[in-house]
């Protein structure tokens, strides 16, 4: 079957109709008091499905007991390699464990660009996160000048083999992808879902190579409840990564309602 290939049309037909459920995952930045994010979860109700919320410390250590009760998973935006020590501003390993916390973020765009994080940093963090027994969810994502460049899966290869270089086989089954384009981040626009499909695409293709497997992938980068459906049917999307949208219980809901039904 000249031009064309059938293992891939058979991984897409695959990865479409025989989807896990979805992951909605909101990322509240610095938002949120332990008020406003009590009334958020009023207003929000149960969940049923996987959803995950990362709050600032003070809001996740308060309400953390709340979260739990309505089904929401949770854990910190950021956290360190080490256990304790002369860290100032940083959190820990144990800290986030008396919580009850289940997965961690790591890697942001902003704590890249405006904290300095580097891969360095990073592996050891990702390294640490998971021996420590939470799941950790890897941002990863281009800048728009590496997007028109055409520089895009570099930069996304190298983000994966740096950041999770640390790591065994086995281990690679506790973390969670969020492919994050900056350019869509807080800006309104999201990627388009040509542009998600054919990156989330090569992404579940270079991982297989990489690793043999491949991992969960999320989408963020201006998700809201207008376009969920459309981004969540993409073959190789398996989930949300929410940043404004996920500020307001009635969006957030919808969006993980769509999440049920694509
Ligand atoms: C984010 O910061 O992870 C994010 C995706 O933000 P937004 O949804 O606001 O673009």
């Amino acid at each position: 079957m000249d031009g064309i290939n059938l293992d891939q049309i058979i991984h897409e037909v695959v990865t479409k109709y025989l989807k896990k459920p979805m992951i909605v995952a909101g990322n509240w930045k610095m938002n949120m008091t332990v008020r406003e994010g009590w009334e958020f979860l009023e207003k929000l109700g149960s969940v049923d499905t996987n959803v995950l919320i990362f709050p600032p410390y003070t809001t996740l250590a308060l309400l953390a007991p709340e979260m739990r009760k309505r089904g929401i998973l949770y854990g910190p935006q950021n956290f360190h390699y080490e256990d304790s020590g002369a860290y100032t501003g940083e959190i820990s390993i144990p800290m986030i464990r008396e919580l009850g916390c289940s997965c961690l973020l790591a890697g942001h765009s902003e704590r890249r660009s405006y904290y300095n994080e580097t891969d360095e940093a990073l592996s050891r963090k990702v390294a640490k996160g998971i021996r420590s027994g939470f799941r950790v969810m890897l941002c990863i994502g281009e800048s728009l000048e590496e997007r028109r460049n055409g520089q895009w899966q570099k930069k996304l290869t190298e983000q994966i083999a740096l950041d999770l270089r640390e790591l065994e086989r086995k281990e690679l089954d506790s973390v969670l992808i969020a492919y994050e384009p900056i350019w869509a981040i807080g800006t309104g626009v999201s990627a388009s879902l040509e542009e998600i499909q054919e990156t989330h695409g090569f992404l579940k293709m270079a991982m297989r190579e990489m690793f043999g497997c491949e991992l969960p992938l999320l989408y963020g980068g201006s998700v809201n409840e207008k376009n969920a459906q459309e981004i969540g049917g993409c073959p190789y999307v398996d989930g949300f990564l929410i940043g404004g949208a996920s500020l307001k219980p009635e969006k957030f809901r919808k969006i993980i309602e769509i999440s049920k039904s694509v």
